[in-house]
């Protein structure tokens, strides 16, 4: 049974992962590390696991396409386009991977709640960051408060706050129909997770995230090069890019919700 699940579940990986290339959501790297990680939670995990990390790529894909048409000046500081690559996949969805192989062995429901509330976290940063910079508007840094450009990371604004807290609540609200009896705890426990996680990304993102300096037009990007000239590190370590970030926010929103959960189970 579980062979076929499989195979069911990797056919229609490939589905996906041909239209998320076709769609421009996707690069050639990204696809290729969707088709493994979807074909493995849809497998393994059905349906139950495959609507909540889809509710999260597709919500986020679009955002991110609206957000490029209407505010293109903030791209010129985010390390990579509006198309996600295999990093990037894997950092957004590689725990999840790792979530429903465990919970073929252990816990099955507690495990997805912590999938539920990684993602929530994954897409708490992402809608947070595409609402964010929808219009232009000036953020401030999350550590110092002091008012930095538009899509820096570790800014942050009321309108990304806002976004944040909405990409937190639409995963868990995405896997009601699977959560058992105390889904009011479930919801408000994954919601909070992510909503937590997305702020863990932006100290992150403003403390040790690697920030670059154009040695041309001064200004500070996530970029390793700008005006067609290499950058040179201004803050942070060089090896803490906006990935290695969006990972340490996913495993935060496990470990928010498994404290949560610890005080009263869901
Ligand atoms: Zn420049």
């Amino acid at each position: 049974m579980i062979h076929q699940n499989l195979i069911i579940g990797f056919i229609a990986a490939v589905f996906v992962s041909v239209l998320s290339r076709r769609l421009k959501f996707l690069t050639l790297s990204g696809s290729i590390a969707q088709f493994f990680i979807s074909g493995i939670i849809f497998g393994l995990g059905g349906i139950k696991w495959t609507v909540p990390i889809f509710t999260f790529f597709i919500t986020s894909s679009l955002l991110s396409k609206l957000r490029v048409n209407k505010n293109k000046l903030v791209e010129n500081f985010f390390e990579k386009s509006d198309e996600r690559d295999c990093l990037q996949v894997l950092a957004n969805g590689g725990l999840g991977g790792v979530l429903v192989i465990l919970s073929r062995f252990y816990q099955p429901e507690l495990l997805f709640a912590i999938y539920v509330s990684s993602l929530a976290a994954v897409c708490a940063d992402t809608w947070a960051t595409e609402i964010g910079t929808l219009k232009s508007q000036i953020p401030v840094n999350i550590l110092s408060f002091k008012k930095v450009e538009q899509g820096t990371s570790g800014g942050i604004s009321l309108r990304g706050t806002a976004g944040a807290l909405m990409g937190a609540f639409i995963i868990p609200l995405s896997s009601l129909s699977w959560i058992g009896t105390n889904f009011f705890y479930f919801v408000i426990y994954a919601t909070a997770a992510g909503f937590l996680g997305s702020f863990v990304d932006s100290i992150l993102g403003a403390s040790v995230q690697a920030q670059y300096k154009c040695g041309k037009c001064n200004k500070i990007t996530e970029r390793k090069s700008h005006c067609g000239k290499e950058t040179s590190l201004y803050k942070g370590f060089s090896w803490i890019n906006n990935d290695a970030v969006n990972f340490a926010a996913s495993l935060s929103g496990c470990f928010f919700f498994i404290l949560f959960n610890l005080w009263l189970k869901v």
